[in-house]
């Protein structure tokens, strides 16, 4: 089937042929018999990962098999939604999850996602005991965590161009409540921000929400834990509500000061409260509220910068990239601050590496293709990543771009194999 097909941020569209296999049998086929082929899951990703010509979706493969008590096994088309849906009632949960719940296993391996929890508890990686691959000569194999240590760690971040994921087996943890405590802590800069941060690091989530849309910044640090004294008799329920405000592409362009108002409102209803108790349904996956909350961006999209960099010099690299997008064109209708532990010993091509991390949200247009190309400088200086999951246009990105875009089947995957 040819379909256009794009990223959460809806750019570039690309037309592509569609593999749908329904039987493992008919994707090993395909996998054999195409000579460039591109696994793809919920399109999440917000630019070019999951784009080429040929793509292979492995909607059909949604099965859950409980394997014992904390442990289920998940085929790879299968959403986190549904995966919550199933073990929550039986009080379990993800020890890591990202902010969006409509993703595939798939997805989440191939850029092995990360949570606000990064720094106690590492990347889906952790959770993940074996994995069921098919590599690009065909081959169904079974891939250990132990004993298949390099290349099983080498899947992870790869952005799927190792081979197809097929399932993964997943180790669960105890859900301890249905809710959480929030604070939101204002600060006046990064400097402040980060040490405040590191104050906060003790507490089960962490993360950092910017308003750049303005001349000046504003800036909460928001620290949460898991409360489970009140929820001792309640029914453990998955229950995300959806609400469809945005059913199209807008078809004008939301103007800058727009979104600073918006932000601005945020803030300021942050300050009047700033402890609040939050459902956990809320707390992990606040924009999955509203479905398609990308048609704001009208039929051009958004474009995502997200970018890592050491420790040691967060301070400085932050603070010249928050200077950077305040005194630039480009309309940034969102800006989000993570902190990242140690990076795991078998994942070479996992963004997640100790440090903090900043994501950007552009609204695409040449201001922000520019700013982007400067960012990638400022990264390039400071020996940064880019996490190649949310980029569509950063040259930082290229080398993924340019591996996928091969057309020698062998070199489809990193490392060939
Ligand atoms: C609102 C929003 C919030 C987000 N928040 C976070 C966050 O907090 N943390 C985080 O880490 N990420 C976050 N993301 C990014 C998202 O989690 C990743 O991009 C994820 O990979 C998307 O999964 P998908 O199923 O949609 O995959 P796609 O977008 O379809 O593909 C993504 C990549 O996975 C590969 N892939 C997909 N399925 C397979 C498979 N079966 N085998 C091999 N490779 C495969 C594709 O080739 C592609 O490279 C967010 C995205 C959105 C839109």
């Amino acid at each position: 089937m040819w379909k256009e097909i794009y990223g959460w941020g809806k750019y570039p569209r690309v037309k592509a042929q569609v593999y749908e296999p329904e039987t493992i049998d008919e994707l090993v086929n395909i996998v054999k018999n195409e000579p460039e082929l591109l696994a793809r899951g919920m399109g999440k990703s917000y630019g070019d990962a999951g784009l080429f010509d040929k793509v292979i979706s492995l909607k059909y493969f949604d099965k859950i098999h409980q394997v014992s008590d904390g442990v289920i096994e998940v085929e790879a088309g299968c959403s986190l939604l549904k995966v919550l849906e199933t073990i929550v009632p039986n009080k379990k949960f993800l020890k890591v999850t990202p902010g969006i719940c409509g993703i595939s296993i798939g997805g989440a391996i191939a850029s092995d996602v990360h949570g606000k929890n990064h720094f106690n508890s590492g990347s889906f990686y952790n959770m993940v005991s074996e994995i069921k691959v098919i590599d690009p000569e065909g081959h169904l194999l079974i891939l250990d965590k132990e004993k298949d240590a390099v290349i099983f760690g080498s899947f992870f971040g790869s952005m799927g161009l190792k081979g197809v994921v097929v399932s993964a087996k997943i180790q669960l943890t105890e859900l301890k409540g249905l809710m959480l405590k929030e604070v939101k802590i204002p600060v006046e800069s990064i400097d402040e921000f980060i040490d405040v941060f590191e104050e906060h690091l003790c507490c089960n989530f962490c993360v950092g929400w910017l308003n750049l849309a303005g001349k000046e910044a504003q800036l909460l640090v928001k620290a949460a834990n898991w409360i489970s004294e009140s929820d001792r008799d309640r029914v453990f329920i998955f229950n995300k509500r959806r609400y469809a405000l945005f059913p199209f592409e807008f078809p004008v362009r939301i103007p800058k000061w727009a979104f600073n108002l918006f932000n601005k409102r945020y803030y300021a209803k942050a300050l009047q409260k700033q402890e609040h108790i939050v459902k956990m349904e809320n707390y992990f996956y606040p924009l999955d509220t509203i479905t398609n909350w990308n048609n704001v961006y009208g039929r051009k999209g958004l474009l995502q910068y997200h970018f890592n960099v050491g420790l040691h010099v967060a301070k400085e690299a932050l603070d010249k990239a928050v200077k950077m997008v305040l005194s630039g064109d480009a309309t940034c209708t969102m800006a989000v601050i993570k902190r990242f532990g140690k990076r795991n010993d078998h994942t070479p091509y996992s963004f997640p590496d100790e440090g903090y991390n900043l994501a950007f949200d552009f609204v695409n247009d040449r201001a922000a293709m520019d700013l982007i190309a400067r960012l990638d400088d400022l990264v390039e200086e400071y020996r940064g990543s880019i996490y190649k999951t949310k980029d569509a246009v950063s040259r930082l990105g290229q080398p993924v771009r340019v591996e996928k875009f091969q057309s020698v089947q062998n070199k489809r995957y990193l490392n060939g194999k």
